[in-house]
């Protein structure tokens, strides 16, 4: 029951709060009987109480049926769910440093509080600035660091220890064990970040006071290289062609059921996406983790050289932050490797190779393994296939990364991703 409660909830934050959509769509949520309402951890998994008495007060009005009923309540769990994700968009847990976890996370949610507070109507109890004689104003204009500093000159004591969880205070909450669901990585969290910040750019005027500062100081904090930004950014947009359909002949594996909305923003429900009218945009389900498949092919011939496998191989796990499993390939003028990674650990030292040069030959035994998207490390002295590599009719997204010394001299022009390693 929470569940389908959550389910409308994202689908009103996301309406009410457009630039907050990454973090709604792509933080898994999941439930558990615990104390709090809802909680997150450092990796941006949400956790919904099942027996928490507001979560217990929803299900009872939310099953009265009426409609007024489910929108409030909705719009209530969108707040909470709004709650915890700008949690991890602020990233309040890395922010804490030295500071008492439990009167942080009182800080936290004043500011937190704030920010939405114009826009959905919260829960009762959400903690505010008001229960501890801080002005509105003071809220609005002061950061959580400020916030914090004027809690402690004021005496406050947390009476009971607070700890949303360890997105809030960076401590592992009781709650947080045996928590099955895949967070994001760190990549992949500073990607939602950034596509918050776009989104907000685009929104401007209508965000709630002070957010928009918030999020600028984070715009400067985030630093990650050229060719990571890349990878994620196409890696999400393959991600968005598996969750939402798009290109596909055949819906994905996962869908039992189908959630979509029309372009009027009518929510809409059907056994199968195949039963869905054109025209919707289809949502993924809650706790959806279906990602693309990537390959990895990395040029080992002898003009590669033993650093600079090292340094793909070591990108390869920047890779596996961000996706949860991959295909390495190793290949000069032949295959020589192929292993599927899944742990940091399956990422082998070393690549065997050392002969000449055919990356068309890699490239092709990539597509034996029906990746969503390619990338391929090299020093750019090969050979290069003449048309993009497809899927069906489909082209596939390749990546091409060059080594710090390599040439893109012999790159043909199809190659619509080319970057360097090592640029910022
Ligand atoms: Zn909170």
């Amino acid at each position: 029951m929470i569940e389908r409660i959550v389910e409308a909830a994202r689908l009103r934050a996301v309406r009410k709060l457009p630039w907050l959509s990454s973090p709604i769509f792509n933080l898994p949520v999941t439930f558990k009987a615990m104390r709090h309402l809802a909680g997150v951890t450092k990796d941006g998994v949400i956790t919904f109480s099942t027996v928490n008495p507001t979560a217990k007060w929803w299900e009872k009005v939310w099953q009265g049926g009426k409609v007024e009923d489910k929108v409030r309540v909705a719009d209530e769990c969108a707040h909470v769910l709004a709650h915890e994700c700008l949690h991890f968009v602020l990233k309040h847990s890395s922010r804490r440093g030295g500071r008492d976890p439990s009167l942080w996370n009182v800080a936290c949610d004043i500011k937190v509080f704030e920010l939405l507070r114009e826009l959905l109507p919260a829960p009762e109890g959400a903690v505010k600035g008001e229960h501890f004689g801080l002005s509105r104003y003071f809220v609005e204009e002061a950061t959580v660091e400020e916030i914090y500093e004027r809690l402690l000159q004021l005496g406050e004591r947390v009476k009971e220890f607070e700890n949303e969880g360890s997105g809030v205070t960076g401590v592992e909450a009781d709650w947080e064990g045996g928590i099955e669901e895949r967070g994001v990585g760190e990549l992949e969290g500073e990607r939602i970040v950034n596509e918050v910040i776009d989104a907000m750019e685009k929104t401007r005027g209508a965000l709630p006071f002070g957010l928009e500062r918030e999020i600028g100081s984070l715009r400067r904090r985030g630093k990650i290289e050229k060719w990571r930004r890349l990878f994620s950014s196409v890696y999400s947009l393959a991600r968005g062609r598996v969750l939402f359909g798009g290109e596909w002949k055949y819906p994905p594996r996962w869908v039992s059921w189908a959630i979509g909305m029309t372009e009027a923003g009518k929510i809409i429900t059907s056994p199968t996406t195949f039963d869905m009218p054109e025209g919707v945009t289809l949502l993924p389900k809650l706790s959806q983790v279906t990602q693309p498949k990537v390959a990895v092919v990395i040029d080992t011939s002898g003009s590669m050289c033993g650093r600079d496998i090292r340094e793909c191989l070591g990108e390869a796990l920047t890779i596996l932050q961000v996706s949860s499993e991959l295909i390495l390939i190793s290949c000069d003028a032949d295959v020589h490797d192929v292993k599927r990674v899944v742990k940091e650990r399956d990422i082998p030292l070393t690549l065997h190779g050392g002969g000449g040069t055919d990356m068309r030959v890699g490239i092709e035994e990539a597509l034996r393994h029906d990746p969503d998207i390619i990338v391929l490390f090299t020093d750019g002295y090969t050979p290069f296939p003449e048309k993009p590599p497809r899927k069906g009719i489909k082209p596939i997204p390749l990546i091409v990364v060059i080594t710090p010394d390599g040439t893109t001299e012999d790159v043909p022009q199809w190659v619509s991703y080319l970057i360097r390693l090592g640029g910022e």
